[in-house]
């Protein structure tokens, strides 16, 4: 059986385009990149959770359900830790059960995007969606990000080479200029690359700003940030004269030294070049939906992620309420991970610290997170087996459908599994 339009739930391109072959136990996947396909493979894995286990050993549903409201509700400072590949509709419920708890709930901007979210916050956010990029960007900036890689299908759907309404030559009426330490992939396709110094993104920001307020730059930034005079005042100049300009804003500018300040510098060049151009800025998230977490929380809670909620109302300082943080200071005594290989992201301390306490994984293989959980909770693929909304990377939600149903009975969705879990935790 064939279903069209289907949505991606693996990277922040959350593209609405697949088309789904399932015939006779096979999974044939049309328009979607290496990745997309890997991960809708998941759903016929042998590696599939399909029952749930209890200190390693098979369970009875209601039990697993039970033993983990148990742990949570005998906890002083549980953590509830939601992964992005998730619906929001999921992320609500597992806030609710941080705030009932008095928990903390945080997800994967954590340990990615969470500086930009804090530039954003401190510079406002001067941004579009990937539409506008289609339809007007002739220069498009990818600084610290390379979504050859990260995101396959970013260049190809929307930002580099397809046609739209004021670039109706695709490629050929856009220029591409890499702003990154390696020669990347995307680089080797740019008109112009600059291989900065790692670490130097926001004296480079500065230095462009400055041009662009009329002021005078010295040779010796060369020195420092492995970038010259020239290649400054040409990428300065490149900015002034587009029609509409994007910074494709990767990692690279969000992880390396100076974290959110790096943010907050490259949003305020961005509101300077509005003087002269249009021009805006998009983060290239990672996950599918990992900008939903950020709405959905701010929504619920006033913040974004890493909000702590033991005082009674939503308290939130990154680097103080977020999970390495936390982990590291051997605060938590209970964590809750949904659909999250966790162990495989944070330093080894923080995982050691982890594997000695009670956790609950919901998940729908098998990752190291199963390996030092307590109880394995059978997970559901949001947006292949459920419906759900996944915010896409310019932080436009779109509505996954299902088409195929769980190889289990005992939950519709992990909304609903996170659902009974609250019930069996507030009875
Ligand atoms: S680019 Fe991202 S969202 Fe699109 S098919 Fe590939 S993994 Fe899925």
């Amino acid at each position: 059986m064939i279903f069209k339009n289907i949505v991606c739930s693996i990277c922040g391109m959350a593209c609405e385009d697949l088309i789904v072959d399932i015939d006779n136990g096979n999974i044939t996947v049309e328009n979607g990149c290496l990745m997309g396909n890997a991960k809708l493979q998941e759903l016929i894995s042998e590696n599939r959770i399909k029952e749930p286990y209890i200190y390693g050993r098979p369970a009875r549903w209601d039990d697993a359900i039970k033993k983990s409201a148990e742990i949570l509700k005998n906890a002083t400072r549980p953590l509830i830790f939601i992964g992005s590949e998730t619906s929001t509709e999921a992320m609500h419920v597992a806030i609710e059960i941080a705030i009932h708890l008095g928990g903390i709930i945080d997800d994967c901007a954590t340990i990615c995007h969470g500086p930009t979210v804090m530039g954003s916050q401190d510079a406002g956010k001067p941004s579009c969606t990937l539409g506008e990029i289609k339809n007007r960007a002739d220069l498009v900036i990818c600084w610290g990000s390379n979504p050859t890689e990260s995101h396959p299908r970013n260049l190809s759907t929307f930002t580099l080479f397809p046609k739209g309404y004021f670039t109706k030559k695709g490629k050929n009426d856009r220029k591409l200029v890499v702003v990154d330490p390696r020669k990347t992939k995307t680089a080797d396709i740019a008109d112009l690359y600059i291989k900065i110094k790692p670490g130097y993104d926001y004296v480079v920001f500065n230095a462009l700003k400055a041009v662009l307020l009329g002021e005078d730059i010295d040779k010796s930034i060369e020195e420092m940030t492995n970038v010259s005079k020239d290649e400054i005042l040409t990428l300065a100049e490149m900015m002034k004269s587009a029609n509409f300009g994007v910074i494709l804003a990767g990692l690279g500018v969000a992880s390396s030294p100076k974290k959110n300040n790096n943010v907050r510098a490259v949003e305020q060049l961005v509101k300077e070049l509005n003087r002269f151009t249009k021009f805006s800025i998009l983060a290239n998230r990672g996950h599918a939906n990992v900008a939903g977490f950020n709405q959905i929380c701010t929504w619920m809670t006033g913040f974004p992620y890493g909000v702590d909620f033991s005082r009674g109302y939503s308290y939130y300082n990154p680097g103080e309420t977020t999970t390495v943080d936390l982990l590291r200071r051997e605060e938590v005594d209970a964590i809750m991970v949904i659909g999250s290989a966790l162990a495989s992201h944070l330093p080894r301390k923080a995982v050691e610290y982890m594997a000695r306490q009670p956790i609950i994984t919901i998940d729908i293989s098998n990752c190291p997170m199963t390996m030092i959980s307590d109880v394995v909770i059978p997970g559901v693929m949001d947006g292949a087996e459920c419906e759900g909304t996944f915010y896409r990377m310019d932080d436009i939600p779109l509505r996954a459908r299902k088409f195929i149903d769980p190889p289990f009975n005992y939950t519709v969705s992990n909304e609903d599994t996170l659902k009974q879990i609250l019930e069996e935790i507030k009875k």
